[in-house]
């Protein structure tokens, strides 16, 4: 699972603290200096380290004078107060279009888990009564549109493809209309994996963008990536307004440092984490309960 590397080091951080009943200066700067390093080695972005330390450090000092019992539970409330909003502070719903259908346009590199997300999210959006059309608007990866299809026979959600002939900007401005003509409530568009490199590609999906207005745009990002997960993120977010991210593959053996340092470098909320390759693995993400998990 992820996190596991730094769940260890932190709690062995905080053990050392909580087995000296009086915690000095020095001792919460030594605590302090292997956090960091903690969170580095997690491949947590420098900056947000940075950040992150001085606001512990700055409300951990003095708590060796305050008539504390217990000074390392209060620097490790600290530390999970300030990681929970690290990654965002509260859980951040899917937008809602004020007239149906809410549109959810899906923008990742190749290989994130665009496609296995849409048949995801659809089956979430299903169990809430929701009735998605999922679009099949990634007409580059050969089978794209085969696993699309068998995602939603397997969740009994209709799936809309105009083969691979067709671009997909028409095939996601049809895919709406028919959800608006037959009473969808939720579009879902995969699209091709691109680079942000690859300006073809990534004018392709503005111009989707441009044709559909969705009310959601979500970056799909592989966890297992790390640092380049943010830099991929941040380049997204630059060129195409996303509104939230779903990391994807946390059950790897992901040092942890994407979901970290995403949303403090993009601004952008974390709003599902995926967790395997079944269709039921999909969470919305909880800041304040990952930061639990992280320190174990
Ligand atoms: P796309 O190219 O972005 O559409 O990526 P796919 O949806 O085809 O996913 C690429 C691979 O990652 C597939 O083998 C998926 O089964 C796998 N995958 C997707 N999400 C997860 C996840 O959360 N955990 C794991 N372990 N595998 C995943």
């Amino acid at each position: 699972m992820a996190f596991e590397g730094l769940t260890t080091r932190l709690q062995n951080v905080f053990g050392k603290l909580k087995g000296r009943g009086k915690v000095s200066e020095d001792d919460v700067n030594e605590a302090m200096r292997e956090v960091r390093l903690a969170l580095l080695e997690a491949d947590v972005n420098f900056k947000v380290v940075k950040d992150f330390i001085a606001k512990v450090k700055e409300q951990a000092t003095g708590i060796e004078v305050q008539k504390s019992f217990t000074p390392a539970m209060v620097i490790i409330d600290i530390v999970n107060k300030e990681l929970t909003e690290l990654m965002g502070g509260t859980q951040e719903k899917l937008a809602k279009a004020n007239k149906p259908p809410t549109v959810i346009l899906m923008a990742g590199l190749q290989g994130a888990g665009k496609t296995t997300l849409t048949g995801k999210l659809a089956k979430l959006l299903q169990s809430q009564n929701h009735k998605p059309l999922l679009v099949a608007g990634d007409i580059y990866r050969p089978a794209a549109i085969k696993q699309l299809q068998v995602l939603g026979e397997q969740i009994g959600a209709q799936v809309f493809t105009l083969g691979d002939k067709i671009s997909p900007v028409e095939i996601a401005k049809q895919g709406v209309q028919l959800a608006k003509d037959q009473g969808n409530d939720y579009v879902l568009i995969d699209t091709a994996g691109r680079l942000q490199i690859d300006e073809e590609l990534m004018q392709e999906i503005k111009d989707i963008h441009a044709a559909v207005k969705p009310d959601e745009v979500l970056l799909v990002v592989d966890a297992m990536t790390g640092q380049e997960a943010v830099n991929v993120a941040k380049s997204f977010h630059e060129q195409l307004a996303l509104t939230g991210v779903v990391l994807t593959k946390l059950d790897g053996d992901t040092r942890g440092g994407a979901a970290l340092s995403v949303k403090a470098v993009t601004g952008c909320p974390i709003k599902f984490a995926s967790t395997g390759e079944k269709i039921d693995q999909l969470e919305p993400f909880h800041p304040d309960r990952m930061a639990s998990r992280i320190l174990g």
